[in-house]
């Protein structure tokens, strides 16, 4: 039988292998101008980095983690029926999501000494959520992410976001099609008394809502303002907003952020039912959408700001910031909008081989061709002319370098320009200085 992928999952190569790799590099280029570095923890982590960190109210946690048990501890859950004999640094998930981990990674390493400066770092990678799946949605999906813990300076919301928005401009989005959503959610402050009068206001508008809602009005009521249902949402458009429940502190931080937002130039749009699916989030808040083209999988990134996460996760009180971009719904808004990320393949310089005695000679001028740094393609298959210089356009080569039995004689090579044809016999020891001179 043959094996095929997991559902939603996808093999990643050629075209879109190089479109992942262009969108990391723009990330690099984007966010070093802002001094982030990069960093990479673990695919898997103990579950509980999860449960404390995203929480356990949130569909992440309680629906769509996947699961990891390596040999003798899955014989002994399957025994067992149940993970319970387990220690908890032996039961592990797939990471949903990059931030949780990178906390983790914080609190370990020691990322911002008490009284330290920020850090600011960012990462790239495979996420794994079991969702179901659809156009835009995944169960491993990658993601890009940048985080900074260390500072609550409403200057660095902005900044982040800035940054967030330089990313996708630089990607080639076109960004009259992008809208930048904010809001607040509070903080340990005023968010309490809120989520109260949200689970009142669920509670007495129950029979116009799913039971599903019903059951968050207890657990997580805020998530209420996200339900797929239109009614709920219909409903909920008529709830107490945020904004107006919001404590000195933070509405003097919303304020602030959205006035440096301002002076970027940056164009937002206030949403006061915002609220991120992740129980972190604390004050700002922003998620990006396109407009047109991506039906109900519009959302290409979001983050906010997480000043208790540090300490769910184990570590000293230390405020944080971030976001998370998702690589399949970004392609997709890019392929709507004709833009072509991936771009050709690079070009190379192919050495073609006009007869088996030459065979040696080109594997010479492919070495000193490639220690000299040029990219080289070459036949291996004794192929004939005609034939590589097919092979030679396929690889999107400019120059064709051909070796035959006069050019062997003569101790030289000829240099093929492969979109004038024009060609020139160079001697085998200028060949590399040649090519320089050409490409
Ligand atoms: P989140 O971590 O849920 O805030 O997601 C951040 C971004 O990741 C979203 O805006 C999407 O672009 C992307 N994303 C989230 N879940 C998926 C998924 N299942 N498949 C593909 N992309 C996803």
């Amino acid at each position: 039988m043959q094996a095929k992928k997991p559902e939603g999952t996808e093999d990643l190569f050629g075209a879109r292998m190089r479109a992942w790799e262009r969108m990391q590099a723009v990330a690099r280029e984007t966010f070093s101008r802002y001094c982030f570095s990069a960093i990479e923890t673990p695919a898997m982590e103990q579950v509980d980095v999860f449960v404390h960190g995203i929480g356990t109210s949130t569909d992440v946690v309680r629906k769509e983690m996947f699961r990891v048990f390596s040999g003798a501890n899955f014989a002994n859950v399957l025994e067992k029926g149940s993970e319970a004999g387990l220690k908890p640094g032996k039961r592990l998930a797939l990471r949903p999501e990059g931030t949780a981990g990178f906390v983790r990674a914080a609190v370990e390493n020691t990322f911002v000494p008490q009284g330290g400066a920020p850090v600011k770092m960012w990462y790239a990678g495979p996420m794994f959520r079991g969702e179901r799946v659809q156009k835009g949605r995944l169960r491993q999906f990658h993601q890009i992410g940048a985080e900074v813990l260390g500072a609550s300076d409403p200057a660095l919301d902005a900044e982040v976001i800035v940054m967030l928005m330089d990313f996708y401009r630089a990607l080639g989005l076109d960004m009259s099609r992008v809208r930048l959503l904010v809001n607040s959610m509070g903080d340990p402050a005023c968010r309490p008394a809120y989520r109260g009068k949200i689970r009142r206001f669920i509670l007495d508008h129950a029979d116009e809502m799913c039971d599903e809602c019903a059951v968050r009005a207890d657990t997580n009521p805020l998530r209420a303002f996200d339900c797929k249902n239109d009614r709920c949402r219909e409903v909920m458009a008529a709830a107490p907003k945020i904004a107006d429940e919001l404590c000195d502190e933070c509405a003097d931080h919303y304020a602030r952020v959205k006035a440096y937002l301002d002076e970027a130039g940056v164009a937002y749009e206030e949403d006061p039912t915002l609220v991120r699916g992740l129980d972190y989030y604390t004050r700002t808040v922003f998620e990006v959408q396109v407009t047109s083209g991506m039906g109900s999988q519009s959302a290409i990134g979001g983050g906010g700001r997480y000043d208790g996460l540090m300490e769910l996760e184990g570590g000293k009180p230390t405020p944080g910031i971030g976001f998370a971009v998702g690589f399949e719904r970004i392609m997709l808004a890019l392929e709507d909008q004709g833009v072509d990320l991936a771009g050709p393949e690079p070009s190379c310089v192919y050495v073609a081989c006009a007869a088996p005695e030459c065979r040696d000679a080109v594997f010479s001028a492919c070495l000193a061709l490639r220690r000299a740094g040029v990219r080289v393609e070459a036949d291996y298959q004794g192929r004939s002319l005609k034939s590589q210089f097919k092979q030679a356009d396929k690889h999107n080569a400019r120059l064709c370098v051909v070796i035959g039995p006069d050019e062997l004689a003569a101790g030289a090579v000829t240099v093929r320009d492969m979109a004038s044809h024009e060609q020139e016999q160079v001697p085998m020891d200028g060949l590399v200085e040649a090519v320089r001179n050409l490409v």
